[in-house]
């Protein structure tokens, strides 16, 4: 028998968070390190009682007592701030979820890999902000990344013994977000909760929004080219509705190889936790006589304008995608907050995108964290000061 494999769940409390913590208590073998979560104390410290953590971590500095409270005669260690968080994803451990939401994931996540542990990336914002860092920490430290996002997941098993450099196109599939139907001239009106009425998939609130949007699927487009190393040209988009087909490699013969699967992100959390053996998992099965037909249709990229700046990001390279996804945190934040319109949101990133180009410009692809969180740091502020010009009074 092999020895019981150590485990970190960073961002327990999330979406993906849960669902990984939900395949973790069905499994025999896993011990678990570290959990972590953003201000959901009473959650985190539940969590890490079932699964018997050796330490909690919350984000938020001043609720450290309150999971020291939560967690007494546990034995379970409370530690608080992202220090800590990146302290506890460098811990020992064969396998780390990376499922912070935000650019907040990309420190704990290259900790994850510097301690050498497989990373299982749910946290697309690390591949968009810092691809190449990412991939050459990664190499450095002989730590291998499994991609968790469902799409990149099902290109990750399409792919699976095949040869790269037969692939002629990647096609990512959209289920077209909570907006899709509305007619285009509605959009500017569109509301919080507008947006969070996702027709397929149960999830974060942010990543929700993006779908809405398409900011999730702009950010998809460029975490593919990252991860598979195509070039921009070779990653589609097309609007798939029922999101049974989530995602498709094309090759060189003309053959498409897609994955299917019910909505459910336990099918990519379990892959990239029992990889490369296919364990059983609980997941609805397909029926394909119930499902009857499934549609697609062509991104319109005047309805998502996002889609458009992602080819500029990529066409720009270097930190062009730090600043894109940072502009786009801000422009979420200024949404949610009911400041600025639903149609903003990508007029704001445009904006922040074209004073960073014509000022200092983007530079080369960082070499270091410290180069990525200084560019992020400085695409936030100018994001805000656009935003606070367009924000409602
Ligand atoms: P979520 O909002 O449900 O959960 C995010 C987690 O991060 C929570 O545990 C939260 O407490 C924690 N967190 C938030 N801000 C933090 C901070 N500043 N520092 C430390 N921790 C913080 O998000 P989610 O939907 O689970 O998404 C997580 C990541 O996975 C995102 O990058 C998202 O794009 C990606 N993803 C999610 C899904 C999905 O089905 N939800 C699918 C594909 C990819
Ligand atoms: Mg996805």
């Amino acid at each position: 028998m092999s020895p019981p494999r150590r485990v970190s769940v960073l961002g327990a409390t999330g979406s993906v968070g849960q669902n990984t913590v939900d395949l973790l208590e069905r499994a025999e073998d896993v011990e678990v390190v570290a959990l972590t979560g953003g201000r959901n104390v009473a959650r985190l410290a539940e969590m890490a009682r079932a699964l018997r953590a050796e330490v909690a971590v919350v984000a938020d500095d001043a609720l450290l007592n309150d999971l020291r409270a939560a967690l007494a005669g546990s034995g379970i260690a409370a530690a608080a701030g992202p220090a800590a968080i990146a302290e506890a994803a460098a811990r020992p451990a064969d396998w780390v979820m990376s499922a912070i939401v935000g650019a907040a994931g990309l420190a704990p996540g290259m900790a994850a890999l510097g301690a050498g542990a497989t990373l299982a990336l749910a946290n697309k914002e690390s591949l968009v902000t810092a691809g190449s860092l990412i991939l050459s920490t990664a190499a450095r430290h002989g730590a291998r990344i499994l991609p968790v996002d469902s799409e990149h997941s099902a290109i990750f098993q399409a792919l699976a013994g095949e040869d790269i450099s037969t692939v002629e196109r990647i096609i990512l599939t959209a289920s077209g977000g909570a907006l899709r139907d509305w007619p285009v001239e509605r959009l500017a009106s569109a509301r919080l909760a507008d947006t969070l009425a996702h027709p397929n998939w149960v999830m974060g609130q942010r990543i929700t929004i993006d779908s809405a949007s398409m900011f999730n699927k702009a950010l998809e487009v460029i975490e593919a080219k990252e991860f598979f190393g195509v070039t921009p040209d070779q990653v589609e988009v097309i609007i798939h509705p029922e999101s049974i087909i989530h995602s498709a490699v094309g090759f060189q013969d003309g053959a498409v190889m897609a994955h299917l699967g019910a909505p459910d992100m336990r099918h990519a959390i379990g892959y990239a936790l029992n990889w490369p053996v296919r364990a059983a998992l609980p997941v609805a099965r397909l029926d394909f006589a119930a499902l009857g037909k499934l549609t697609f249709r062509a991104p319109d990229l005047d309805r998502y304008p996002a889609l458009r700046l992602a080819r500029e990001v990529m066409q720009a390279g270097g930190m062009a995608g730090c600043v894109f996804n940072a502009a786009k945190e801000v422009a979420l934040d200024f949404f949610v907050a009911d400041r600025i319109g639903f149609l903003d949101m990508s007029v704001l990133v445009e904006a922040t995108l074209a004073r960073l180009a014509a000022d200092s410009g983007f530079g080369q692809a960082a070499t270091s964290l410290d180069d990525v969180l200084a560019m992020d740091h400085l695409a936030r502020t100018l994001a805000r000061e656009e935003a606070s010009r367009r924000a409602k009074q």
